[in-house]
């Protein structure tokens, strides 16, 4: 097997314990912290990624992070290098958001390789507070990981996705299947 693809793996637990070089943060626009994901990372890694976030409001973001966009910190206390905070959009019935969900991860992705993580865990982005369908999110995740890493497939060693519950692992297990039968 080829060194310079790398792995897709699914981790069921929690992203703050994931030993990689980045963790992505599911943040909301404010980058001043929330609940689920975001809540766990600023709690675990401590003040230090909180002042990082207000200096980025300050100097770059006066309006918040756009949707769909990332941006890294330091991981404080975590034992990552990196969090890549990254806005995930709120389902919607009525709109289909799915392009910009599907930016979190390739935006991830581009800041990541450009630090050069080579190891980036990824929670279930907008399955949460912001109600995205699980099952099409993890199909969404996985299919834009995949794209991402083809195209630059020397960047990385691993994209994790770490997922919290039994469902959201299923999830996961499918889409990560449905794309192995797909080559
Ligand atoms: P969003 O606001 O983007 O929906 P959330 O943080 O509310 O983000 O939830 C995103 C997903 O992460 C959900 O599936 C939730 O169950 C899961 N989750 C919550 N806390 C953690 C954690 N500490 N580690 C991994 N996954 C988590």
């Amino acid at each position: 097997m080829s060194t310079s693809h790398p792995t897709l793996t699914l981790v069921q637990g929690d992203i703050t314990e994931q030993t990689v070089d980045a963790v992505v943060n599911a943040a909301n626009s404010s980058l001043l912290g929330g609940g689920g994901v975001d809540g766990a990372i600023h709690r675990r890694g401590g003040p230090e990624i909180l002042a990082e976030c207000r200096s980025l409001r300050a100097a770059q973001y006066g309006r918040g992070l756009p949707t769909g966009q990332a941006v890294a910190t330091t991981a404080g206390r975590l034992p990552a290098r990196w969090v890549i905070h990254t806005v995930g959009p709120v389902h919607s019935d009525s709109e289909d958001r799915t392009d910009l969900l599907a930016s979190c991860y390739r935006e991830s992705l581009r800041v990541a390789a450009e630090l050069g993580a080579r190891a980036v865990a990824f929670p279930a982005i907008s399955t949460g507070v912001y109600r995205w369908p699980v099952a099409d999110g993890a199909r969404t995740a996985v299919a834009t990981v995949r794209a991402a890493v083809a195209e630059s497939p020397d960047a990385f060693d691993e994209i994790r996705f770490v997922v919290f519950d039994d469902r959201a692992r299923e999830a996961y297990e499918a889409a990560l299947a449905d794309a192995a039968d797909a080559g």
